[in-house]
């Protein structure tokens, strides 16, 4: 039989305190989402309305698409719309046209909200049933916003994938849904793992085409692959979906209690779990003791940022033997991160959004020998003499399931070697 991962005795976080402040906030908007989705999404588009810095941050950060035909575009809001002298609406519909006469090849199309297209509020609700009902049915028109007035980056993800579930077409056939876009090889990998269990037919969200046999109703189980996806996950519970709560599965840990909440769903017996899983489980405990072997008894303080912190703290206290001392998140939803907060021993602060200075001033007291971070935290944590680790890779890099669990420690104990390595240069 396969032992599973066992709760802290004496209870884990989830009844534990969380400190609230609201303040400055330190965190990208969800427009980065579009830089993963559009690769998952082989025949969709993303048209951001937005500002020059909105063109920018997608350019700047998805230049590779420069020799291919991008899948995303920011049409500019000008001064005159961003005035109310133009009719930002009917500007919108002539890009459109444009877009759509020249690429017969999009069949979903997304209209993007960014920060200037919320404060003209720009009604994209409107403009998208608008065009669904111009171009249904060779191009599904949808909205969501990346803005980031109050959101963090991974919520971008979230916007898109809950826009999409109600126009899904309803099923009752018993299928289970994974919910998240992860690379390629990694999806490929769960959907292996699960297959060798007997588990089908499964299906993911976000499929890579708009035309796929994506449905959903009663009789479908759904699990999250990223804790990011509060909105998406209240979408597909609205649709009569039925979620399945597990530890997200980041390291060895995190995905054998993830592929087991799955297999119950499906009366996996404990004999065919144990051949699938026993191999693959073996070598992810080996590669992360080698891996993590720098990172034991050191001690991480996490900001809020990607959503990811609490399953990652739990992966880094648990299986790398490190401390942590406060897991900043920017949302903390207990129905998702409820079986990752009862396997984090209590002990970290657990705080739930962000007022900057006051989180730098704990961090800078507490000297941590890592800070997970976002980009414009680390520099001066690092001036300070601080090794960071940059939140916005974790999410870019595959770091679910088995294979990957190695390389996942291996993405925090980098910096703590280089920091080691600056030191002892300094030192010289
Ligand atoms: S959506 Fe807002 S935060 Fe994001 S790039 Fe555009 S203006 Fe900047």
């Amino acid at each position: 039989m396969t032992e599973l991962p066992r709760i802290p005795t004496g209870g884990g976080c989830r009844e534990e305190p969380i400190l609230k402040q609201r303040g400055q906030r330190e965190v990208f908007c969800g427009l980065t989402g579009i830089i993963w989705l559009h690769r998952k999404m082989q025949d969709a588009f993303f048209l951001v309305i937005g500002s020059r810095t909105c063109a920018h941050l997608l350019q700047s950060a998805a230049g590779v698409m420069i020799f291919a035909e991008p899948r995303f575009g920011t049409a500019i809001l000008e001064e005159t719309d961003l005035a109310g002298l133009a009719d930002a609406q009917t500007e919108l519909d002539k890009v459109v046209d444009q877009l759509l006469a020249r690429r017969t090849d999009i069949k979903q199309l997304f209209l993007v909200g960014s920060c200037p297209s919320e404060v003209i509020k720009l009604d994209l609700s409107r403009a998208a049933e608008r065009m669904t009902e111009k171009y249904a049915p060779s191009v599904r028109v949808l909205n969501f916003s990346g803005s980031g007035i109050e959101t963090t980056f991974t919520q971008g993800e979230d916007a898109c994938l809950a826009a999409m579930v109600p126009v899904l077409p309803k099923t009752d056939e018993k299928q289970l849904l994974l919910v998240g876009a992860l690379p390629d090889v990694v999806e490929e990998q769960a959907v292996s793992l699960l297959q060798q269990m007997g588990i089908g037919p499964i299906k993911v969200l976000p499929a890579p085409r708009a035309d796929s046999d994506l449905g959903i109703g009663e009789n479908t189980v759904f699990a999250l692959t990223q804790p990011f996806l509060g909105d998406t996950h209240a979408a597909l519970e609205r649709r009569g979906a039925h979620h399945i709560a597990a530890p997200f599965p980041f390291g060895e840990e995190g995905t054998t209690a993830w592929l087991r909440a799955v297999a119950d769903q499906f009366d996996v017996t404990d004999e065919t779990f144990a051949r699938v899983t026993d191999a693959p489980r073996a070598r992810a405990r080996k590669a992360i003791s080698q891996a993590s072997e720098s990172l034991r008894g050191k001690s991480v303080f996490f900001f809020p940022d990607s959503q990811l912190e609490i399953p990652l703290a739990r992966f880094l206290t648990r299986e790398c033997g490190m401390d942590a001392i406060e897991v900043g998140a920017p949302f903390i939803h207990k129905g998702i991160v409820g079986p990752d907060l009862d396997m984090l021993a209590k002990g970290p602060v657990l705080s739930e959004g962000q007022d900057v200075d006051l989180q730098l001033d704990r961090c800078r007291a507490a000297r941590p020998d890592l800070t997970v971070c976002g980009l414009g935290l680390a520099n001066p944590l690092e001036a300070d003499g601080l090794a960071t680790k940059w939140a916005i890779e974790l999410v870019f890099t595959p770091v679910h399931f088995y294979e990957q669990a190695g390389d996942l420690a291996g993405l925090f104990s980098r910096p703590m070697r280089r920091a080691g390595l600056l030191k002892l240069e300094a030192a010289e």
